[in-house]
């Protein structure tokens, strides 16, 4: 297993005279792996995809992204290289006329020479299932088609990470199907690396392995199926658990035999979610 980021003793707060919005977070993240990182407003999730990605550094403890780490001012650009980033609002993301300029605009942007840029464009186009819609404008595709172009354009930059910063929130229920459907045939056919940051649990459903956050520190870590058995400690700490998980608690609890099938089974999920 290569542990393609590591956190230790992370802290971090935004001003000397404020509280650590980070509290002492270690975590280690394998190559190819799905984490979901959970919790509510303001619990440190999107100063966490921060300082993994070098963009703040942290006061205590160390982050290493593919073996560097994010304080050494010699390796940033690699590190920042390494981790693709996708927002919630796909809107904000486009700065080329159309879709291939877009992705296009990216490369040019990291001095990827010409040819390389070429052969990378219909590739990226081709992962995300966008490539007949290489001429078209940006605005008008839909919340979830934006989304995999955002995703494209990250693609074409080769990075081993993509932290998904709510990058769900803002779609429509077919959006955020069509998105979690392309970043689970990423993660899974090209093992890439994958952090889904949200307050929606139903996003997790679907990563390998989840940490819950609360004011700054880590109060859970397991599989979405372990995190999923303590729905009051969840609920106490403002989330909601998805409604297919709460459905199969309600038909296990009936005596239908389904908690299990709930919990595991992703055609019972995606069928109901
Ligand atoms: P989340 O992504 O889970 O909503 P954030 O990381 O955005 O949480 O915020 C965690 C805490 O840090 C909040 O209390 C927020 O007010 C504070 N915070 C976030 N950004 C800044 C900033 N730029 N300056 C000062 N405080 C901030």
């Amino acid at each position: 297993m290569v542990r393609i980021i590591e956190v230790g003793g992370l802290s971090y707060r935004y001003n000397e005279d404020q509280p650590w919005v980070l509290r002492d977070l270690s975590f280690s993240v394998n190559k190819g792996e799905w984490l979901a990182i959970i919790g509510h407003n303001g619990s440190g999730k999107s100063t966490l995809a921060k300082c993994l990605n070098g963009l703040i550094l942290p006061q205590k403890g160390t982050v290493h992204i593919g073996g560097f780490d994010t304080k050494n001012e010699k390796t940033i650009w690699d590190v920042r290289r390494m981790v693709g980033m996708v927002f919630q609002n796909p809107d904000n993301q486009f700065v080329g006329a159309t879709v291939r300029d877009d992705v296009a605009f990216g490369m040019e942007n990291n001095g990827i020479p010409r040819e390389e840029m070429i052969r990378r464009l219909p590739e990226a186009l081709r992962f995300v299932k966008m490539e007949q819609f290489a001429g078209s404008e940006p605005h008008r595709l839909s919340g979830g088609q934006k989304q995999r172009v955002a995703i494209a354009g990250i693609i074409a930059l080769q990075p081993l990470i993509v932290i998904l910063d709510e990058a769900t929130s803002m779609l429509d229920p077919e959006g955020r199907r069509d998105m979690i459907r392309t970043m689970r045939y990423l993660n899974r056919e090209r093992r890439l690396t994958v952090l889904s940051i949200t307050h929606d649990l139903s996003e997790a459903v679907y990563a390998d392995r989840m940490i819950v956050m609360n004011q700054g520190e880590i109060v859970r870590e397991g599989t979405p199926r372990d995190i999923f058995q303590s729905p009051e400690f969840l609920e106490k700490i403002g989330l909601d658990l998805p409604f297919a998980v709460k459905l199969g608690h309600v038909l296990y609890e009936k005596g239908v035999p389904l908690t299990d099938a709930a919990l595991s089974q992703e055609e019972l999920v995606n069928e109901l979610w």
